[in-house]
């Protein structure tokens, strides 16, 4: 597709944020692929299924109705904060690892982003595997301090409580979960622009994104 911005990177390393920012500048809508495998892992322990069971698992993607916008709906009822709850984090990357989990969730992001005429898009395997042939790939990083101190930060707006120690071990253990997987691990695309955001402002990150596809769509 011609007008995706694919965002790979870890968890904590901004890709939400500049997400938005980049769609903002460029008129696009953002894809929160990480958000639909939430709300399935969500709908799995709902169900008093087990998230290391592909089956089960496979079964609440196919079956669920996941509409995404401002809010996440699930199945008609809004999930947005619930997703983010430290039962569905323990459990992400476990539904994720199963490959008919992730068959059924790639379809459904393929489909939205022609829907939509193009989308930021942010996740793990977005330049690898959803959109091999986006127009820009960017693969977005931090270092593990500088991420668990993001992420302690979202936990505190959101009232719940944030070690930053507490917060740096998750994250290691879904890094290696993500990145460790058979099917669609957590990996830089070779085409993928690399970008280290430790230093940086929100700002110059973003303008350095809309910068390059600017630059592309130019000489496209
Ligand atoms: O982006 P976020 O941290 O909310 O993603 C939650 C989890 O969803 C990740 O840790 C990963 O296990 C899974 N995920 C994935 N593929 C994506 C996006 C997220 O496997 N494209």
């Amino acid at each position: 597709m011609s007008r995706v911005v694919a965002i790979d990177g870890p968890a904590g390393s901004g890709k939400s944020t500049v997400a938005r920012a980049v769609a903002a500048a460029l008129g696009l809508e953002v894809l929160d692929t990480g958000a639909m495998y939430r709300a399935v892992t969500l709908a799995v322990l709902a169900a008093g299924a087990d998230p290391a069971d592909p089956e089960a698992c496979a079964a609440a993607a196919r079956s669920v109705r996941i509409d995404l916008g401002a809010r996440v709906v699930l199945d008609g009822r809004d999930v947005t904060e619930a997703i983010r709850g430290p039962e569905v984090t323990a459990a992400v990357s476990a539904v994720s690892a199963h490959p008919a989990v992730r068959e059924v969730l790639v379809g459904h992001q393929r489909a939205w982003a022609e829907a939509h005429g193009g989308a930021v898009v942010e996740g793990r395997d977005i330049g690898t595997v959803v959109f091999p042939h986006a127009a820009l790939k960017v693969f977005l990083t931090a270092s593990d301090e500088e991420r668990a101190r993001r992420r302690a930060r979202d936990e505190a707006a959101a009232d719940r409580t944030a070690d930053v120690a507490a917060v740096q071990a998750d994250l290691a253990r879904r890094d290696r979960l993500d990145a460790g997987r058979a099917a669609s691990p957590l990996v830089a695309a070779p085409d993928a622009v690399p970008v280290d955001s430790t230093d940086r402002t929100i700002d110059d990150v973003v303008r350095s994104i809309v910068d390059e596809f600017r630059r592309r769509e130019a000489v496209a």
